[in-house]
């Protein structure tokens, strides 16, 4: 039987989100539920997948459907593709399975030409509104069909308002419309060399092969490698009979959300805009009123809509975003999803769900997208200085966060700015999606036009950056880079503060501080705790890093990098001597310097941990990083050693290495110099002790952590020197005291002969960052360079250094686990690379049996999170 490629709305429900794509499959459960949909068809993902198979081609079967489907459709609605009497016209509209807002492309008012026009003109009474569908039906097909820039015809819509002395797109008339109409057309044809397309079939084949195109362009891309959406999903595509909210003043379209999406609050909000079609509220071209005002205009729909929003709020039981067009006063519904919301947002939401009886606690911690809570981390201004300054302006706060720096007018400026570490304020009229990397080189984004919905407030809620959208007040000037608020100019580099919460704007510098987080935060932690069998450590090599991690709930340390500890100016001096030695005793005595900042290190460690495990990861330097480069430091070296600077310098060029990475680093620094290691170890163990004595009731107990093995007998060399230290520090000090010693699995071979390794290790924890490296041959620290390249060319969706490669890397940990558990049955076994706080990552950590995950501080939240939703 051939493939079913194309849908009726009445056809379809939400379940079939993969077919369908979420657009098309809450289009088909709205129809479903008897909602006014205007009805229509979806082309599947399947069918965009095909079209990639088949080399950017619609095939003949598929071809063949859609144009069974435009048959069905007319005798559904009743109307006809380019009839006279009864045209049919429709929108094209992109939908993924997962959603992508402003991602890929949208093509509305199709199947008009000439002959429609002036049938709908004459029909409607209404030929101002007639000839306005048809223009813009002209400038998006030829933007988003043929590729033709949306600058060509916004040219001369200006230089039509300026040519008839007017300001505002609604203030053309008819004739003027019609005349724009004509010079679209005449500007297609230089553009493209042909005549635009009269065909409504011919314009709709073309409109469903570019969102299927669209699929495939630049910010499409970038969006789904920074959300996860695999590229093989493909989009479907939503042909849907129009509605027109353009029609005059008796109609209009919006955008609303049950919920807040910004702090969760349970009301309703949105905007509508009288007189407008689709993208006109999202644009931000004009400012459209709040929902609430539309009671006053248009109580029938407003009140239609009021239960609407109650029906699909019960039926999917989450927040919902809807879109919606009201037509000679009745009200159609084109879109509703699950709503995207800020972290703050989602977690009140979630916790209010459950008190509503709508959620379960399961349900509610599953519902929260671990990667937001990053914003819940982010810098608030410093409640002090804030007090003390008056906001200059107020606007919406569209994205929350606290945001100071320099005020920058494009994208590629904030990209630049930033490159070359300055923070800045990115400052525009409005944003569109080819700001996206330089949105996200900011530190917020503050714009004058557009409310709550607008690409800026939507597409910053999604990165979590700070914005403030839609200052009216703010004269731009954007030629010469600069603007006028409150009586000052402000230019390129001057210093702005704004906030995303409250939507104020403040002149200069306000202080940032971190986040604290309560509330809402710990209920949906303690229900994520609760569900959760994965431990969650931190690395951490500081203290104070080490309290930041304990107040985000970490577990334990799984990695402390000692060879970190080293960056301080008086501390590096003893290390580089200690590296410049070249007798084991010279090298004794700087160890001996060294050994007090250890112990003294370590002991804070343990306090800060109140008893909870504490992994020591032993000196795994590429010693080269360490060297004095600078003259004044060689000879600082030199004095500090009773050596000559040349003598200094012939050891430096001895330590040179082709491929340090590879090289003298991890525990062949204890093979070759094992008074390190036994140094180290006299540090864990005397800190230990002094810690254990002063609280008895904790139990301090050491791990000791190998890095970079990859034999058996290499690690029993190094261990056998642990241990036999550790017994005689522990009997000299005459207490009990037990410790660990494990190694990290971080090459191949470690993993490939782990049942040995194992059968010398008490644990076991996986160094992804060097164990992806070295699994691909890839250098953690120059693949940046060429990974581009393999995203451009689809061999790669992501980059591997950030999100574990299961397939691979993973098949190594796997390995290693299924054949070091049962040499060791104690073996416990975690992961301290970057990937521990990646979601996606440590759900496949549940899935092997991992004991536990470590990452930075600020991630442990995600981490706990994506470990119960690993768990439930
Ligand atoms: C690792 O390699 O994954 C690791 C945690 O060690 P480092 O990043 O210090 O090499
Ligand atoms: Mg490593």
């Amino acid at each position: 039987m051939a493939n079913k490629w194309v849908y009726l709305f009445s056809e379809g429900n939400a379940n079939m989100r993969e077919l369908l794509g979420g657009k098309g499959a809450n289009l088909a459960e709205m129809t479903g539920l008897g909602l006014p949909v205007p009805q229509g068809f979806t082309i599947t993902t399947e069918a965009c997948t095909q079209y990639y198979e088949d080399g950017r081609e619609i095939n003949d079967e598929i071809q063949g459907q859609i144009n069974e489907y435009i048959v069905k459709m007319e005798e559904i609605t009743g109307k006809k593709f380019g009839d006279k009497e009864n045209p049919l016209l429709v929108s094209v509209r992109s939908g993924a399975r997962a959603s992508m807002p402003g991602m890929m492309d949208t093509i509305l008012n199709l199947g008009l030409n000439e002959t429609v026009v002036e049938a709908i003109a004459a029909k409607s009474g209404n030929a101002r509104w007639a000839w306005d569908c048809y223009r813009r039906f002209i400038q998006m097909y030829s933007d988003v069909v043929m590729e033709v820039g949306k600058k060509y015809f916004e040219e001369l819509i200006d230089k039509m308002k300026a040519d008839r002395g007017v300001q505002q797109d609604v203030e053309l008339t008819a004739d003027d419309l019609k005349e724009l109409a004509a010079q679209f057309k005449a500007e297609y044809k230089e553009k493209i060399g042909e005549d635009f397309p009269d065909d409504p079939k011919e314009q709709l084949m073309g409109a469903i092969k570019a969102v299927f195109r669209s699929w495939d362009n630049p910010r499409a891309n970038v969006y789904r490698r920074d959300n996860d959406i695999p590229y093989s999903w493909g989009t479907a595509v939503n042909v849907q009979s129009m509605a027109f909210g353009n029609m005059g003043d008796d109609c209009g379209t919006g955008v609303a959300f049950t919920r807040d999406p910004a702090t969760g609050e349970k009301h309703l909000m949105g905007e509508f805009l009288k007189n407008a079609q689709g993208e006109d509220v999202v644009a931000g071209v004009r400012t459209p009123m709040p929902i609430a005002q539309m009671e006053q205009e248009f109580p029938e729909a407003f009140e239609e809509f009021v239960k609407v929003c109650k029906t699909l709020e019960d039926h999917y039981r989450d927040m919902q975003d809807m879109e919606f067009t009201v037509e000679n006063r009745k009200l159609y519904m084109l879109q509703t999803r699950n709503g995207k919301r800020t972290a703050q947002a989602a977690l009140k939401i979630a916790c209010d769900l459950v008190d509503e009886g709508m959620r379960t606690e399961e349900e509610a911690v599953a519902m929260i997208d671990p990667r937001n809570l990053d914003t819940l981390l982010h810098p608030q201004f410093d409640a002090a200085a804030l007090k003390a300054a008056t906001p200059v302006a107020k606007a919406l706060g569209a994205s929350p966060g606290a945001a100071c720096g320099k005020i920058v007018f494009t994208a590629e400026d904030a990209e630049t700015w930033n490159a070359r570490g300055e923070k800045v304020v990115l400052v525009r009229l409005e944003t569109s999606p080819e700001d996206i990397t330089g949105m996200k080189a900011s530190q917020g984004i503050l714009t004058v036009r557009g409310g709550m919905t607008s690409h800026a407030a939507v597409v910053a809620r999604g990165m979590g950056t700070c914005c403030v959208s839609g200052c009216g007040d703010i004269v731009m000037d954007e030629a010469n880079k600069k603007f006028t608020l409150a009586g000052k100019e402000y230019h390129e580099g001057d210093f702005i503060s704004i906030d995303g919460s409250t939507g104020n704007i403040y002149d200069g510098i306000i202080p940032t501080v971190d986040a604290t987080i309560a509330g809402e935060f710990g209920r949906i932690m303690g229900w994520a705790d609760k569900f959760r069998t994965l431990k969650v450590r931190t690395n951490a090599d500081t203290p104070a890093d080490a309290k930041k991690a304990r107040e985000l709930g970490a577990e334990g340390i799984g990695l402390c990098r000692t060879e970190h500890m080293f960056f301080e100016e008086d501390r590096i001096a003893a290390f580089r001597e200690m590296i410049c030695s070249d007798t084991v005793e010279e090298r004794e005595e700087a160890l001996e310097k060294i050994l007090p900042y250890q112990q003294g290190d370590f002991e804070a460690l343990y306090e800060a941990l109140e008893g909870c495990p504490v992994t020591i990861r032993f000196l795994d330097p590429p010693l080269h990083e360490f060297v004095p480069t600078e003259e004044d430091d060689i000879k600082k070296l030199a004095d500090a050693q009773g050596k000559s600077v040349e003598e200094i310098k012939g050891i430096i060029q001895g330590l040179h290495e082709f491929n340090p990475m590879m090289g003298h680093r991890g525990l062949r620094l204890a093979v070759t110099y094992p008074e390190i290691a036994k140094m180290q170890t006299k540090a864990v163990i005397r800190a230990a002790i002094n810690v254990q004595k002063k609280h008895s009731d904790w139990t301090v107990k050491p791990e000791i952590m190998i890095p970079l093995s990859c034999d058996s007998k290499e690690l029993k060399y190094v261990k056998d020197i642990v241990v036999a230290t550790a017994d005689a520090e522990i009997a000299a000090a005459g207490v009990e005291l037990e410790y660990q010693v494990g190694t990290m699995i971080e090459i191949p071979r470690a993993a490939l002969t782990a049942d040995e390794i194992a059968k010398q290790a008490d644990f076991f924890c996986f160094g992804t960052n060097d164990l992806t490296q070295m699994t691909y041959g890839f250098s953690r620290d120059d693949a940046g360079k060429f990974l581009d390249a393999y995203y451009d060319a689809k061999i790669f969706e992501n980059d591997p250094f950030a999100k574990l490669d299961q397939v691979g890397v993973g098949k190594l940990m796997e390995m290693a686990i299924k054949l070091g558990k049962p040499v060791n049955p104690n073996l416990h076994v975690g992961i301290c690379g970057e990937h521990g706080g990646d979601p996606s990552s440590v759900e496949f950590c549940h899935k092997i049996g991992l004991d536990y995950v470590s990452c930075s501080p600020f991630r442990v939240p995600i981490a706990r999170l994506a470990a119960a939703q690993a768990a439930i």
